[in-house]
């Protein structure tokens, strides 16, 4: 049995230690905000089915090895010559602040539809995985989340999550709330930054505390908050939790949201309870900060417990 399919883009990613303009070195590597979370699962034992398409050229078949060399499921992925597989270039701008700049208009990926993603539901897997990038990249992606979405919700056994990861470079807020709204009813888990989760809640709601409690009225089970470096919240109806961050030397944030949302859903598979499930998550997201790369630094299950070891420990 599958214990969590999901879906979306995945890219070629070029990261530059310096600013693009000025040429240098890059290291390529595959970036996708599921894909992230396909692997961060997988390493922890999990059997996880990612899929997407990819363009019929070279980075397509590196997104597709490297997933398949993780251990994901990649049997619905699908080659589509209707446009290349999409291409993120990340340049470290100044100090710790990253850029990203999208090569991903027109890409295979935005060609995706229903069609493509409800046949990787069967048989059902115990967690659908979604996030809010997936329909900003067109109608028919846009079609495809809504279409999985409602399908897991109305299978028995099935709990739907929701990331919000509202990505400003591709759509608006404004756009971004129209269409994650009327899914909220649908969702099980929603995980939003501190600053997203009024792009899933009511615009009624005014302050955070209305937005967790509108969501659980919904049905909503779980509503997890990410903090960055100030840890996380997950509230549900019996009861809150809070979870600082991990005490780690910063390397790359980037994907730490991703590497957070795989220990939360590792952690529900498990059966851990709320402040279980949030400590994976940020252990998880701990590693994905202090390791270069989205998903490389991510850890196997037995590698959960490295950051228990006192700073500066040789494990020998
Ligand atoms: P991204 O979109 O870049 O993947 P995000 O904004 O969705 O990230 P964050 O809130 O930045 O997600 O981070 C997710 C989790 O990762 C946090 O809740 C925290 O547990 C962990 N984390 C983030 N930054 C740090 C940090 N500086 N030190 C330790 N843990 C961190």
């Amino acid at each position: 049995m599958t214990d969590v399919a999901t879906f979306g883009e995945t890219m070629a990613a070029l990261r530059a230690a310096d600013p693009i303009r000025l040429g240098g070195a890059l290291r390529l590597s595959a970036a996708g905000a599921e894909s992230t979370v396909a692997i961060g699962l997988a390493r922890l034992g999990h059997t996880v089915r990612w899929t997407g398409l990819v363009g019929d050229d070279e980075t397509g078949a590196l997104v597709v090895r490297t997933l398949r060399a993780e251990g994901v499921d990649v049997s619905h992925v699908r080659t589509d010559d209707r446009g290349p597989t999409g291409l993120m270039l990340r340049e470290r701008r100044v100090g710790d602040v990253t850029r990203v700049i999208y090569h991903r208009s027109g890409s295979a990926a935005s060609f995706l539809s229903p069609a493509d993603v409800l046949p990787a539901l069967t048989p059902a897997p115990r967690i659908l995985h979604v996030t809010g990038i997936t329909p900003a990249l067109g109608p028919g992606p846009a079609a495809a989340v809504r279409a999985a979405v409602e399908a897991a919700a109305a299978t028995p056994g099935v709990r739907v999550c929701l990331d919000v990861n509202h990505r400003s470079r591709l759509w608006d807020r404004e756009r971004a709330a129209g269409e994650l709204r009327p899914l909220a009813r649908l969702l099980d888990v929603v995980v939003a930054s501190d600053d997203e989760l009024d792009l899933v809640a009511p615009a009624s709601a005014a302050t955070e505390r209305d937005r967790v409690e509108a969501l659980l009225d919904a049905g909503v089970a779980e509503v997890v908050v990410k903090r960055g470096a100030d840890g996380a919240d997950a509230h549900t109806r019996s009861g809150s939790a809070h979870a600082p961050a991990r005490r780690v030397g910063v390397r790359d944030v980037v994907g730490a949201g991703d590497a957070f949302v795989a220990g939360y859903l590792s952690g529900l598979l498990d059966s851990l309870d709320l402040a279980g499930r949030l400590d994976r998550a940020v252990t998880t997201g701990a590693f994905a900060v202090a390791s270069e790369g989205d998903w490389e630094g991510l850890p196997t299950r037995a590698e959960l417990a490295l950051l228990d070891s006192p700073p500066g420990s040789t494990l020998r």
